[in-house]
């Protein structure tokens, strides 16, 4: 190998050795466990699209109990840290503990902050540091993300 081949041969292998493993593991996690997922949902879940405000009945949900994922059923918030943003989707000020990790996303010519599913990669919302709790975060929720379960 000459040198010059060398050094473009070394470049590549550190730029694929250090990306490559985000984009992989990233990809390895995200699946479809809930077989009867909606195609609507599979596109929000997977595809990062969102969904119409104002479309999901979780809008309105106020019993006590907890939020789960719709693809792995992973516990994702609790009722209390629901409130109404007036935004149109359904809004948290905090996570439960390790439920989702985030990345930043660039679409729309906006960088926002994306969450998904720690368990199985499932898109879920977009996380803002305008929420009205402790935490300061707002969590914005798409509706058809999310399996209410109610504790009384
Ligand atoms: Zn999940």
């Amino acid at each position: 190998m000459n040198k010059r081949n060398f050094i473009k041969c070394s470049i590549f292998s550190a730029f694929y050795f250090s990306l490559c493993p985000i984009h992989l593991s990233f990809a390895e996690t995200k699946k479809i466990i809930n077989k009867n997922l909606t195609e609507t949902q599979k596109k929000i879940m997977f595809d990062e699209k969102t969904e119409r405000p104002f479309s999901s009945p979780l809008n309105y949900e106020k019993r006590e109990g907890f939020y789960h994922c719709a693809n792995c059923d992973a516990k994702l918030f609790k009722s209390n840290s629901k409130f109404d943003s007036g935004t149109g989707w359904p809004s948290f000020t905090e996570a439960l503990p390790g439920a989702f990790k985030t990345k930043v996303d660039y679409s729309f010519g906006m960088k926002r902050t994306e969450y998904h599913c720690a368990k199985c990669g499932a898109h879920h919302g977009h996380v803002f540091d305008d929420g009205p709790g402790k935490s300061g975060k707002r969590y914005c929720n798409n509706g058809l993300c999310l399996v209410f379960k109610p504790t009384t």
